[in-house]
Parts: structure tokens; C-alpha cells; sequence
């Protein structure tokens, strides 16, 4: 089935080139030129990945994506940030964002990364196979996607589902931020470290009691992250 990408962007001409390589890669699309008609069509067209513009015109990207999020809206989005600003950056991907790409972005980039997002997502539908695995008070069912802690739906995004569902099946095994980000991302080539802190950051605040003091997933200084043990 064909995929369908909705595209949040005020300027035509990008627009425009990136209609003409998502359909050229087999993606169906659907665009809006402002934040409203955006929100309404993330809403409506049920897209499978939103390639979300930041400074747009009625309603911006970062409020976009917070809406989403708060609706329980999962879709994959990638922020299309102008500026070359650690702050926007880590903004966006503080609103929910699963990854952004900077402009000038190169096609060949921004494509890789949309299919990376869309893969993951695909598998996850159909990974109906596997058991529900559990850590203490947390479970993760992948045949519905659904966690709960102490009984009680946790809202994930799909990265921070992603994520905790590769800590659940290697407890104790430390991995480093580039190896996540290519296991958990499928990011080869591309992709921003920051992507990885922001994410593991935004999932200790769901499922952790203490997100200062986390419990189960865990830092090792200047090595990266492991899920706890026991
Ligand atoms: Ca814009």
C-alpha cells in the first residue's frame, strides 16, 4: 500500500520539489501552506509521516506537533528547521518531534531519513509476534504497541516507543548514542546525537518516577545508555 507523507510548508517551491521526489520514491502526498490547514490535515488525511515546516504562517510547527502529541496523534514527524539554531532544533524535538532536518537539506538526505521513519513504523505494524515484556511495573505489548506502567496507559511517540522497545529486549547491554541511533533510527549516515539525549530524556519523563534520578534506563558516562537489569 502506498504511503502517504503530509507536507507542512508555507513556500511553494519547496513544496513543490518535494512532492515531485516523494512520488518519484512511491509516496503518496498532501500538502498545506499554513499551520491551520496542516493541523486539520494531520488530523484528517491520516498520513503516515508529516514533514512538518517550523516558521509558518496562522499556527507554527512546534505548536503543530504539541497539539499532536497531546491528542496522542504518533505519526512520525520530521521537523524542517530554517535555521542552524541548537535551540530550534532541541525546541522541536522537545514538542514531540522525531527527528528534524535542516535547511538547505540535500533530497537524498531528507529521502533517507523519511524512509527510515516509514520502515520503522511498517514493522511495528505487523509485530504481532512478539511477547509482552515486562520490567518491573512496565509492560510493552507489541502486538498493539501499547505500554502501561502500574497498570495505566503511557502515551509514547513512536521513537520513544521504538526506543524503549530496544532497551526491553537488551537489558544490561549498554549501547552507545551512534549505535542507537543506526539500531533504533536506521540512520547509516545521517543524524544528530542530540536526536538520541532529547528522545531517551522525553522517555524518562513517561516512564520513570524520578526522570532526575532514573531508575531503569540508565547513563554510563562517556559510553551512552543501557536499560537497567533488574
Ligand atoms: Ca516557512
Amino acid at each position: 500500500m502506498e504511503k502517504t507523507v503530509l507536507i507542512v510548508e508555507d513556500e511553494r517551491a519547496i513544496v513543490e520539489i518535494l512532492k515531485f521526489n516523494l512520488k518519484k520514491e512511491g509516496y503518496r502526498t498532501c500538502e498545506a501552506l499554513d499551520g491551520d490547514a496542516g493541523l486539520a490535515l494531520a488530523r484528517s488525511a491520516d498520513p503516515d509521516l508529516i514533514l512538518l515546516d517550523v516558521m509558518l504562517p496562522k499556527r507554527n510547527g512546534f505548536e503543530i506537533c504539541k497539539v499532536l502529541r497531546a491528542e496522542s496523534n504518533a505519526v512520525p514527524i520530521i521537523m524542517l528547521t530554517a535555521r542552524e539554531e541548537e535551540s530550534d532544533k532541541v525546541f522541536g524535538l522537545e514538542s514531540g518531534a522525531d527527528d528534524y532536518i535542516t535547511k538547505p537539506f540535500s533530497m537524498r538526505e531528507l529521502m533517507a531519513r523519511v524512509k527510515a521513519n516509514i520502515r520503522r513504523r511498517i514493522i511495528d505494524a505487523t509485530g504481532g509476534k512478539g511477547a509482552v515484556m515486562t520490567h518491573e511495573t512496565l509492560a510493552l505489548n507489541p502486538a498493539s504497541c501499547a505500554v502501561t506502567k502500574n497498570g495505566a496507559p503511557v502515551e509514547l511517540t513512536q521513537k520513544e516507543y521504538d526506543l524503549l522497545k530496544f532497551f526491553m529486549s537488551s537489558p544490561g547491554l549498554v549501547f552507545s548514542r551512534e549505535e542507537l541511533m543506526k539500531r533504533v533510527w536506521n540512520y547509516e549516515f545521517y543524524g544528530d546525537m542530540r536526536t538520541v539525549d532529547v528522545t531517551i530524556r522525553r522517555l524518562r519523563e513517561k516512564i520513570e518516577d524520578d526522570p532526575g534520578q532514573p531508575r531503569w534506563i540508565l547513563t554510563r558516562r562517556g559510553v551512552g545508555y543501557l536499560f537497567s537489569e533488574s
